[in-house]
């Protein structure tokens, strides 16, 4: 699994914080969106897909690689 998120869409809701608090995080100057892992075990996937899901500003993209993989971020924006 990847996920990136896009800071140019962040609304700064913290909903992504509040749901999964392990990965993601808020800047301390703009409250944008941060990730603070870049690789993910699968039993934190459900949860990376539900952030996706549930992000108003749509800024956080999963993308399923195989069952298997070892996960990796990126960040744009
Ligand atoms: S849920 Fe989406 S809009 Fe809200 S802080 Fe996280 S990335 Fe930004």
């Amino acid at each position: 699994m990847r996920v990136s998120v896009d800071r140019d869409r962040c609304c700064s809701s913290g909903m992504c914080v509040t749901n999964v608090p392990e990965v993601f995080d808020q800047d301390d100057d703009d409250s944008l969106v941060r990730l603070r892992q870049n690789a993910f075990r699968p039993d934190q996937f459900e949860d990376l897909r539900l952030a996706a899901q549930l992000c108003p500003g749509g800024a956080i993209t999963v993308v399923e690689d195989g069952p298997a993989e070892a996960g990796a971020a990126s960040v744009d924006g």
